[in-house]
């Protein structure tokens, strides 16, 4: 990070290898920035400069004016892994290389496939490369993810033979959920796997294949407009619709798939109002209109000077102060120090009952302790 951009990014590889046609489809699409893209790039350059300060004998050790509690808590996690590696590989091999923000060419795999490994240690008793995840939606594993085995690859071809390295472990540190995932292949197990994409590669490369819908379109920028995603989302409503009554499996299986089907028609409804506004688009049947507005007051010290003169106090007319919020307090003071401070005055009680897939490493819950008040709006928001 930040990923060099290429046809066929590792951080986009889980779908280019099962749908291989999005690679150049979504190449001719315009990029879209998020605050959660920028928070990241930013986490990663803090974490890269503290990294060199470390490896230079200078640790960083006041948190920048323009880095939350949140953040400077998560890179800190971060750098505290990468330097007990760095200690654990140097004590092993003394003369063991480190490199931050490595370039990894993985070229001979993906035609012009280049990555930035965010860690890389290279020595002849092991080579790893680690990657900083700064999201904290859904945890990442190590295990069996194309990027993690693309950056493997690239590490294999700059540092492999020059140590005559025999495995290569990839590390995944996600600090925000405390996650730390890794998977260790031989270099043999790596370049069978490198073998096996090698053609899919370059399929997509050649904008070549059938598309094929499933979760990898989740950050598919032609998610909007697939058909193939459309079909996907909505085969197992019209299945549900053959008989009268849906049967459980039906409904079960609405529920598994609903959350992926509500944020395509969010991804519908967004493009289709973008193209409406910015390039006036008549979509048939429908027309812009104004949505609900939300009236505001545009001169608060000249309201609050009014009414007093209409005889109300200021008890009256102003709000109590009151607490930020405790995910803004967390992300002020940052988790370990929220717990530190407030962990005697904050409680967490039961969740509500959500459904979700029998996968989910949540224990089931004890149904006897819930209350017909539980049951509301917000049933099915895991
Ligand atoms: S949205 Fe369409 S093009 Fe994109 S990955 Fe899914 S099936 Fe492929």
């Amino acid at each position: 990070m930040p990923e060099i951009h290429a046809v066929l990014s590792a951080s986009a590889s889980k779908r280019w290898l099962a749908c291989p046609p999005s690679a150049r489809i979504a190449e001719k699409l315009p990029d879209k920035t998020s605050v959660y893209a920028e928070e990241g790039t930013k986490a990663h350059s803090l974490a890269e400069k503290a990294l060199r300060a470390y490896l230079a004998g200078k640790p960083l050790k006041r948190r920048p004016k323009d880095v939350d509690g949140e953040m400077w808590e998560a890179v800190d996690f971060y750098t505290s892994i990468c330097i007990e590696k760095i200690n654990e590989a140097r004590k092993a091999s003394p003369d063991a290389e480190v490199h931050v923000e490595e370039r990894l060419d993985f070229s001979a795999w993906v035609p012009e496939g280049l990555g930035t490994g965010d860690m890389v240690i290279v020595s002849d008793s092991l080579i790893e490369v680690v990657d900083l995840k700064y999201g904290k939606g859904v945890a990442v594993s190590a295990k069996d993810n194309p990027q993690m085995r693309l950056y493997a690859l690239g590490l294999y071809a700059a540092y492999g033979m020059l140590y005559g390295a025999t495995e290569i472990r990839m590390t995944i540190v996600q600090p925000r959920i405390g996650n730390l995932s890794y998977e260790m292949l031989t270099v043999e197990e790596l370049l069978k796997w490198g073998e096996s994409i090698k053609p899919i590669a370059r399929l997509a490369f050649e904008g070549g294949g059938k598309r094929c819908a499933g979760e990898h379109c989740r950050f598919c920028k032609a998610a909007p407009t697939c058909r193939a995603l459309h079909d996907y989302e909505l085969a197992v409503v019209q299945e549900a619709t053959k008989p009268e009554e849906l049967t459980d499996i039906d409904i079960a299986e609405i529920v598994k798939r609903a959350d992926g089907i509500k944020k395509w028609l969010t991804a519908v409804e967004e493009y289709a109002l973008h193209e409406a506004v910015t390039n006036g688009t008549v979509w048939p049947g429908l027309k812009v209109v104004e949505g609900r507005s939300v009236r505001k007051i545009t001169d608060t010290d000249k309201a609050r000077a009014l009414l007093e003169k209409a005889g109300y106090s200021a008890d009256d007319i102003m709000k109590p102060r009151e607490l930020k919020t405790i995910t803004a307090l967390e992300k002020l003071v940052g988790k370990k120090a929220f717990g530190e401070i407030l962990g005697g005055v904050v409680e967490k009680p039961p969740g509500k009952p959500t459904l979700v897939d029998e996968s989910d490493k949540r224990p089931p819950m004890d149904l006897e302790t819930v209350k017909d008040t539980d049951f509301d709006d917000s049933l099915l928001n895991a």
